[in-house]
């Protein structure tokens, strides 16, 4: 079995408490590694080293630390498969995905590398003469990351690359289920010529690892990605701080299809909404709102095409979906799925378990859809974050707005149609921080991501996420002999 230990100030750092937890591998349902199980202590170490790297690291010139992640960008190029292999190892996303993510995640480090030397202040014309006033823009210090374990190696990446390029460090503390590719990743550092001590990685469990990180008092800001359970008492936690926070949270996000869309485009954006990485992405379009009128047609074309998905390992090429990632998020899709025939919707594509052919472990659930949803059920209202379609339908675009606005969360939303107006009103009209128009699950570090409501705070990706790592100074000189009457505000 693999052992990895934290990663503090350049080092591998065994665990203060000596103690290890076990990995598994979900596609085959076997412990794979033991992860050092962080504690207050190690947590203390980590913002030490962070604090020290935190002044030659800010001071340096910001185009150095864009070349830095320029060059740190070619060292995951060339380790881009066994960061792969890792992370398909810890959390059973298909290879092929994972392919095309560490791709994308190279961009995302060259891509802040490029706006490190780009963070500009403005000149203010005042009212007052002979004031020269300008704002400048300064990192915040030590960031706390806490990760999840869908997409450890991405998430992460939308927080690394803006708040390196804007002058900070970073202590991560990734999900306990999938920890060994951000250690894995924390050794590229190195090569890749950063100063020990600028990224530092404490593993563990949340209570145990990732409390201690947010109520530290030398951590400046949390950046958060996971559920809004876990969202909401970080949040809680850092007000009693006033720090800084990002909360990229979940999500029950609506996919419309009107009938005017094309049909065979819709169905496959649906798929890829649900059942992609086994519809455990927080932009899951879990909501099916479709129009009646082609709401029969369109759901025995779905069924086609959601029941010949090929269930199986990963690693393969030929496979789509794969394992859930843990046992416990097993254990949670398979209850909603009870929960929404208890609720009285109707199973019409698998419902269970997946115990066929390429199931390698119990940790497999069928794609499956519900029809007949009312959004009032609980299928309809809460994140179940696994392969589960609940199909709710509706008749004309209000009714369609108002089911796909009625939800607590505001993360993604799909719209189908080829009505140019509907398309352009229907994207104001839903209360989301991402509408995907003719497309579903499109991403990119040039462009803003983040939720309204209760899917989260703040933006990751494009030009916005780099401000969410700095803060602005308002710099006042006077260039007027005259002495002011001091009683007076000037
Ligand atoms: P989770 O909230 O259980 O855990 C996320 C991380 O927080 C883990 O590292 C965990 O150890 C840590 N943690 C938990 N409680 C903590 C506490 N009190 N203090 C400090 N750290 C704590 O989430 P998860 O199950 O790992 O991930 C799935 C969730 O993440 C889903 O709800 C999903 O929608 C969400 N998610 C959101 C986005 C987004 O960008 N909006 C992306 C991916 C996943």
């Amino acid at each position: 079995m693999a052992l990895y230990d934290h990663f503090i100030g350049g080092k591998s750092v065994p665990p203060a408490s000596n103690e290890y937890f076990e990995s598994e591998n979900p596609t085959f349902g076997q412990p794979w590694a033991r992860i050092a199980r962080g504690t207050e202590e190690d947590v203390n170490a980590a913002v030490v080293a962070a604090k020290a790297a935190f002044p030659s690291w800010s001071g340096l010139k910001p185009s150095q630390r864009g070349r830095l992640l320029y060059r740190l960008a070619d060292v995951i190029e060339k380790k881009a498969e066994y960061l792969a292999e890792i992370e398909v190892r810890d959390n059973g996303k298909l290879y092929a995905e994972m392919h095309a993510q560490m791709r994308y995640i190279c961009e995302w480090y060259r891509y802040y590398g490029g706006l490190a030397d780009k963070i500009e202040g403005h000149v203010i014309p005042t009212d007052k003469s002979g004031i020269f006033n300008f704002t400048r823009y300064e990192p915040l210090g030590v960031i706390g990351m806490v990760t999840p374990w869908n997409s450890p190696l991405l998430l992460l990446t939308w927080k690394l690359a803006p708040a390196l390029a804007a002058g900070n460090v970073a202590v991560i503390k990734p999900s306990e289920f999938t920890s060994a590719s951000t250690l894995e990743f924390m050794r590229l550092f190195e090569e890749a010529g950063f100063p020990p001590g600028v990224v530092n990685t404490v593993t563990g469990f949340g209570l145990e690892a990732g409390k201690p990180l947010v109520d530290h008092p030398d951590v400046a800001k949390i950046a958060f990605t996971g559920s809004d359970i876990s969202g909401q008492k970080i949040y809680e936690a850092a007000a009693r701080q006033i720090k800084h926070v990002t909360l990229e949270l979940g999500g029950k996000s609506p996919n419309i299809v009107f009938a005017d869309a094309n049909l065979d485009a819709a169905i496959n954006g649906v798929i890829s909404g649900i059942f992609a990485a086994s519809g455990q992405t927080c932009i899951a379009g879990s909501r099916l709102l479709l129009q009646r009128s082609i709401h029969d047609e369109f759901l025995e074309r779905l069924l086609r095409v959601a029941g010949s998905a090929k269930i199986g390992d990963p690693m393969r090429k030929e496979t789509n979906v794969g394992p859930v990632a843990t046992r416990p998020q097993c254990a949670k899709v398979l209850e909603y799925i009870e929960i929404a025939k208890a609720e009285g919707a109707e199973c019409v594509l698998g419902g269970g378990r997946y115990q066929g052919e390429g199931a390698t472990s119990e940790l497999f659930v069928s794609p499956t859809i519900f029809a007949g949803v009312k959004n009032s059920m609980r299928i309809a209202r809460e994140e179940v974050f696994g392969p589960v379609l609940a199909v709710v339908p509706f008749e004309d675009e209000d009714e369609a707005y108002s089911i796909a606005n009625d939800t607590a969360y505001g993360l993604g939303s799909g719209l189908w149609t080829s009505d140019i107006r509907k398309a352009i009103e229907g994207s104001a009209k839903i209360e989301a921080g991402t509408v995907w128009v003719n497309t579903y699950r499109a991403l990119s570090y040039t462009s803003p991501f983040g939720g309204y409501k209760r899917s989260g705070i703040g933006r990751e990706g494009g030009v916005e996420a780099i401000k969410e790592y700095l803060q602005t100074k308002s710099v006042w000189i006077c260039t007027d002999p005259v002495v002011e009457n001091p009683f007076i505000m000037r």
